[in-house]
């Protein structure tokens, strides 16, 4: 992105009583994932007739609301969610944080909110890894874990788009994912509950597709498997994505499918990524549909050799186990493949600066 433009300010306002020293390690020796958080937050308000205006980094802390609150009632909110990385000389890096802000932007026009501008959405970043870049874990595996998101804070009861919003950044120091750290995760296939329908919201990031996802992941937990997948809501046949992740399959010959996007999925960063890495290794990928008989036929007859998820919070995690009703079937050898670690390898090595960034998709801050 050309630099040349005014880049836009934050007012400061230092937090009071920072968390010291010796508590902050203390977080960063063990992060987990969501649960702690960096002393600040970045916020912008939006005003029709005014635009976005008060774009400051302050003290985190409650966000105070009217109950009449529109996203508390019509669930006008979005986000987005990307890492800071601490690079081996010391440095900060984001991976494609100009694809979060303009996927924020097409998420906005879905839930017809205002669009902010890319380079403030990227400033807003700058400025609170600014304040809070001591927050990043070196751990492996680790990084700091930013959240974009913006919601309806008019306090309106009727039903039309807010008038006033409130964009905010937070961070939260991030170790791996799973917690089990577990090699493979296993998989139910929802045959009740579907993510998003052709017209609906199932390629904007946004709050309501993930309370819809609850019922269906809380069933796999019970049941006792790891994450849901969803199947697409019009034949209940092809494979769409997890609640939070894109799905990859790869075939004995070389070929490697992922469903496209067709509306009804989130067009993933890791994703498009992984495509690309992919492509480099010489594997044929395709973005075509997948049904779930057939994920099944393949599994069993042994032409699928591997199935991975992907998204910024697991990064690249392979599937073992696929249960639902009348079908239960295991990929490859139930484990990691060799396919899925060597591009797991390769994307977190290029995000963590260990290998050669030859796409230009890191971004020093
Ligand atoms: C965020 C998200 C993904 C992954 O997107 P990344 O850009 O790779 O993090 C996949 N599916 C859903 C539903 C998501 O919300």
């Amino acid at each position: 992105m050309a630099n040349n433009a005014a880049k836009p300010q934050f007012a400061h306002i230092p937090h009071p009583a920072p968390t010291s020293d010796a508590d902050r390690a203390a977080v960063l020796a063990n992060p987990g994932f969501g649960t702690q958080f960096t002393d600040h937050m970045v916020t912008v308000d939006w005003k029709e007739g005014e635009g976005w205006h008060n774009a400051t980094v302050g003290p985190r802390q409650p966000i105070p609301l009217d109950p009449a609150a529109s996203v508390l009632h019509y669930a006008q909110e979005i986000f987005e969610g990307l890492k800071a990385y601490r690079h081996p000389d010391g440095s900060t890096a984001l991976f494609r944080p100009e694809q979060n802000a303009q996927r924020f932007n097409r998420s906005a026009d879905r839930l017809a909110m205002p669009n902010i501008p890319e380079d403030m959405f990227l400033a807003a970043i700058d400025a609170l890894l600014e304040v809070d870049g001591n927050w990043i874990p070196d751990g492996a595996g680790a990084s700091l874990y930013l959240r974009p998101f913006m919601f309806a804070d008019e306090a309106f009861l009727g039903v039309r788009p807010a008038k006033s919003y409130k964009f905010i950044v937070i961070a939260s120091p991030a170790g791996n994912y799973f917690k089990s750290g577990a090699p493979a995760v296993s998989i139910w296939v929802s045959s009740d509950y579907t993510r998003a329908a052709p017209g609906g919201t199932g390629a904007a990031k946004c709050g309501g597709n993930y309370a819809a996802s609850l019922v269906p992941q809380a069933e796999a937990i019970e049941r006792g498997y790891d994450q849901v997948v969803f199947l697409d809501a019009v034949e209940r046949k092809w494979i769409e994505e997890l609640g939070g992740m894109n799905l990859f399959f790869v075939f004995d010959d070389g070929r490697v499918v992922t469903p496209p996007l067709s509306g009804t999925i989130l067009p993933g960063i890791t994703r498009d990524s992984l495509i690309d890495l992919l492509r480099e290794e010489g594997l044929n990928v395709v973005e075509e549909r997948y049904s779930i008989d057939q994920w099944q036929a393949d599994a069993e007859s042994g032409k699928l050799v591997e199935c991975f998820a992907c998204g910024t919070a697991a990064v690249v995690t392979p599937v073992g186990r696929v249960v639902g009703r009348d079908r239960d079937f295991t990929v490859g050898s139930g484990g990691p493949g060799q396919i899925t670690g060597k591009l797991k390898a390769k994307l977190t090595g290029i995000q963590r600066g260990e290998v050669e960034d030859t796409h230009d998709w890191v971004r020093r801050v």
